[in-house]
Order: structure tokens, then C-alpha cells, then sequence
């Protein structure tokens, strides 16, 4: 009796993690270009269509919080931060909270720049539109963990995300929602997580892990 003869493909194909590097790759650039014909068109870097964008989303932010939320040097959001203050599209006031500190608040051009920053995903959310709503909600729970992977290795912001909030309860009950917002006190599904929440707040990095291993027992 023979066996089957492996396929071509079995024989000659990376394997699949290999070609959804690669895929993500492929989308990375395209965001990376739209962003920067997006951001070149109104006058701007990218990382200060960022800035705006971010001030816009989440009201008057201190340079360092922006550099937590963004992922970048202080140093790289002070000097677009000096560009944004010359231009007149963000203005400095003392921060009550840290008395050192400057809050950063977009002016009107700025925020009207600001907003149009925010939309620059928006390409990717019509390609995304095009999925099944099955394929929706793999590729989410694919997303979320991989960004979680990402931020154990330091490499993306630990900001924004359910998983990482100090207000987060992972699996409490049992049904479609499980989960837990402490913060607005209701439920929410896997489906409903967010990825980039105003309301964040950074749970202690021991929590953070218990958080997780409590998600992932039903992920
Ligand atoms: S505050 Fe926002 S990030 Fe935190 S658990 Fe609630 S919805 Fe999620």
C-alpha cells in the first residue's frame, strides 16, 4: 500500500506563521505610506499627524505622556512638539497635576488636523469591511494577542488595551460577555475589547500578567 504523494505546496510552502509576517509586512508599509502622503499634504511628519491626532483623541497630554502613548522618545516627541508650538497648532499651559510639566493642547487648526490624523486608518477599516464577520473576530483575537506579545517585549505602547487596564476583570461570568469594565461597570465580550481606550488605566506589571493567564484560561 502507498502512502499519499505530498503536494507541491507541502513540499515547497514557508510556513504559515512565516506568510502572516509577511502579510502584516505588506500592510505595515501601505499604512506607513498612507501616513506619510497623508501627513506631507497637510505640513506635517507623521509623528506630529501622531501627536495631533492623539491630543484630539484623548484631550491636553504632557510630552511624556505622549511618548508613553505613541511608543516614542521623549526627545523625538519634544522636537515635533517644538515644530507643532511654532506653527501654532498646539500651545503650552502649566500642568496642574505635575508642576514641572506642560500640558499640550491643540489649537483649532490643530485640532482640525488632528482630526483628519484620526482618520487616516480609515483605508485599512474598509479592507477590514470586507471580512466575513467569522473572519472579523479571528483576526481581532489574533490582533490582540499578538499586540500583547508585543508589549511583554517592549516594542509596542502599553497603553489603551482592556488586557493591560487596572479596571479590567477577565472572564467573571459566563455567557457571550464575560468580561469586566470596572470603570464604566459593565460587561463586555472579547469581541467588544478595546484596543486604544481614553480611559486606560496601566495596571502594576504583576497584575498585568495575572490579568492576562485569567483572559487567556477561555481566549
Ligand atoms: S477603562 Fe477602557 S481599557 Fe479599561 S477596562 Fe474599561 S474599556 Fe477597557
Amino acid at each position: 500500500m502507498t502512502g499519499k504523494r505530498p503536494g507541491y505546496f507541502d513540499e515547497n510552502s514557508e510556513p504559515i506563521s512565516a506568510r502572516i509576517a509577511t502579510g502584516l509586512h505588506k500592510i505595515g508599509l501601505a499604512m506607513k505610506q498612507q501616513s506619510w502622503q497623508q501627513a506631507n499634504g497637510a505640513g506635517l511628519s507623521a509623528t506630529q499627524g501622531q501627536i495631533l491626532a492623539t491630543l484630539v483623541a484623548n484631550g491636553p497630554l504632557t510630552g511624556k505622556e505622549l511618548s508613553e502613548r505613541l511608543g516614542v522618545t521623549l526627545p523625538t516627541i519634544s522636537d515635533s512638539v517644538r515644530v507643532l508650538v511654532e506653527k501654532a497648532l498646539v500651545t503650552r499651559s502649566a500642568d496642574p497635576r505635575h508642576p514641572r510639566a506642560s500640558l499640550l493642547t491643540p489649537t483649532a487648526t490643530g485640532a482640525s488636523l488632528g482630526a483628519r490624523a484620526r482618520s487616516w486608518p480609515e483605508f485599512m477599516a474598509d479592507a477590514v469591511a470586507d471580512l466575513s464577520p467569522e473572519e472579523q473576530r479571528a483576526f481581532f483575537a489574533g490582533i490582540v494577542k499578538m499586540i500583547r506579545m508585543l508589549q511583554e517585549q517592549g516594542l509596542v505602547p502599553v497603553t489603551g488595551m482592556c488586557v493591560t487596564c487596572t479596571h479590567f476583570r477577565p472572564n467573571v461570568r459566563p455567557g457571550t460577555s464575560p468580561h469586566h469594565c470596572a470603570f464604566v461597570d459593565a460587561p463586555l465580550s472579547s469581541e467588544q475589547l478595546r484596543v486604544d481606550c481614553p480611559e486606560h488605566e496601566l495596571a502594576a506589571e504583576s497584575a498585568r500578567r495575572e490579568v492576562w493567564e485569567q483572559f487567556m484560561r477561555r481566549a
